[in-house]
């Protein structure tokens, strides 16, 4: 096993002290409390496997308490019966303390992921910051319509009057992975939030400790009483009890799309609303004419990002058949100059893996690659002390049914594959049973737009990838999901649209 330099600068005080506390509990109707059994599981540093806190382990038990606070507060307000500008001025409220405790949460999302530094501080913590900005702007701008009848029936001196309204759902469990947890937490919060929900959120077992001061904050913001809930615990026990609870009337989930079709089956208990933003193999395609250095660095950036524990990494490349060496010699080029590292050390552009159970998946799919014929142009290995590492990894000679080819490994590992015309490469593209997002790199305008129309894909990047804001939704066709994050869209999961029609 390579060795990796895995040592990190201390903590800023105020991270040192979130991480002192040890134990952290989960919060229910606006107290902090042990889970009712008292059982607690241990959270790690994923680059040492060091043991960083003690994180309470929700039952089913304690889900239902968590659920029937945020039905309580649900029904007898305030949160819902609140001022548009009321909530709105929370939402503002909780990304002002977001920002004034940036450092820690960013420090404490990397030692509990293992995200590079700057990833978190630069990127998604200001990205979940940006969404409660947005959100608390929209949340002035919920408006039903007036609509103009032809009802046959006119009652004699009377008049029809009709018109719609937009009421929040009610309870909503959200349901959020480990791979960027803040983020992807607050991207289901703020709009939820926004429309005057109550929440119970249920974080992944591996990435507990962000959620659990995020909460803090949102308490410190004034959110009252079982408006926000907290069960952090394991998506077989907290999460399946979450999604088949009968008073909870909307699951927001992201994750794998295995746990979607789950989420799926538990949610028929009471057809509860379900969005699903579910997992990616998205394809980059480079065309003859593209920028070729800047194609080359993209496509690296697109899979090597947060060592490809992005659900819309760009992790099938297909560069014409006359610039692909020169593409892949480029992507290879820039993986071989990644440093890899403790994420809190601040030259660190490769992280651990989210735990090394996870390095082992990874690696499991390399070697299955090899196996299957491809050919490894750099990377493949596995390092670090707690085997958390995976080099950033370029494959090529693979086939259409490898499995490196079909299915989500979620690391740094990228397929490389020429075409010759764009038929061709559409027709690989969509050869997937995911539709999440698609990369195309060129210079021509005819080209980038005739791709970005039949590209099987939620979200389509032109010389770009990873490009994210919150007024721009996000989420999938096909089996990455149904249902969007972010922008205009994202606010409409969380509420009903109600019709009135009247006789005046
Ligand atoms: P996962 O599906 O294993 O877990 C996600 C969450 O679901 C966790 O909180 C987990 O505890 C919970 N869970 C697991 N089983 C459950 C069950 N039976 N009932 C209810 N909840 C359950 O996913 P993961 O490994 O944590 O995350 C990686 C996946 O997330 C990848 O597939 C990735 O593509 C996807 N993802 C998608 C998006 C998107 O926007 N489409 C964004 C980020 C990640």
């Amino acid at each position: 096993m390579a060795d990796i330099d895995i040592s990190a600068p201390a903590l800023s005080a105020a991270a040192q002290a979130f991480v002192n506390r040890r134990k952290h509990q989960l919060f229910i109707d606006g107290q902090w409390v042990d889970a009712l059994s008292s059982v607690t599981f241990e959270t790690r540093d994923p680059a040492t496997g060091a043991v960083i806190g003690e994180v309470a382990r929700a039952a089913a038990e304690d889900v239902d308490l968590a659920v029937s606070a945020a039905r309580k507060a649900f029904d007898a307000g305030p949160w819902r019966t609140m001022t548009p500008m009321e909530r709105s001025g929370t939402l503002n409220k909780i990304a002002d303390l977001m920002e004034a405790n940036i450092d820690e949460l960013a420090e404490l999302e990397t030692l509990d992921q293992g995200k590079p530094l700057h990833v978190g501080r630069w990127a998604e913590i200001p990205g979940a910051i940006a969404q409660f900005r947005y959100f608390a702007g929209l949340a002035l701008a919920i408006e039903g319509r007036t609509i103009p009848t032809s009802i046959n029936y006119q009652p004699e001196g009377k008049e029809i009057f009709a018109y719609t309204l937009k009421q929040p759902v009610g309870v909503v469990g959200a349901i959020v992975p480990w791979n960027s947890p803040l983020v992807l937490t607050v991207m289901k919060l703020a709009p939820a939030l926004a429309a005057g929900c109550t929440i119970v959120l249920k974080p992944a077992e591996d990435t507990s400790l962000t959620a659990v001061r995020l909460v803090e904050l949102m308490v410190e913001a004034g959110l009252p009483d079982g408006v926000i809930n907290l069960v952090t615990g394991f998506g077989s026990e907290a999460g399946a009890r979450l999604a088949e609870h009968p008073q909870v009337n909307k699951i927001a989930f992201t994750g794998s799309t295995n746990t979607g079709r789950a989420i799926l089956e538990a949610s028929k208990s009471n057809l509860k609303r379900v969005t699903l933003e579910l997992g990616g193999k998205s394809p980059v395609i480079v065309m003859p004419d593209a920028d070729i250095a800047a194609a080359a660095a993209g496509s690296a950036n697109a899979i090597f990002f947060n060592g490809g524990q992005v659900c819309v990494a760009g992790s099938r490349l297909y560069a014409h058949s006359s610039v692909f060496d020169k593409v892949v010699e480029g992507v290879v080029e820039a993986a071989g100059n990644m440093v890899m590292g403790h994420g809190l050390n601040p030259a660190t552009q490769l992280g651990p893996l989210v735990s090394k159970k996870h390095a082992a998946t990874v690696a499991g799919y390399i070697e299955d690659g090899l196996n299957a014929g491809a050919t490894v142009l750099c990377g493949g290995e596995t390092m670090g002390a707690n085997e958390s590492f995976v080099q950033p990894t370029v494959l090529t000679d693979v086939k259409a049914d490898m499995n490196v080819v079909r299915e989500e490994i979620f690391g740094p590992v990228l397929v490389a594959t020429p075409f010759d015309d764009i038929d061709e490469v559409l027709t690989a593209a969509n050869d997937s049973n995911f539709g999440l997002a698609a990369g195309i790199w060129t210079e021509g305008l005819s080209n980038a737009m005739r791709l970005a129309n039949r590209l099987q894909a939620g979200t389509v990047w032109i010389n770009s990838h990873l490009m994210f804001d919150a007024a721009l939704p996000i989420g999938g066709t096909k089996q990455s999901g149904f249902g969007r994050d972010s922008g205009q869209a994202a606010l409409d999961n969380y509420l009903e649209l109600k019709t009135v029609c009247a006789v005046v």
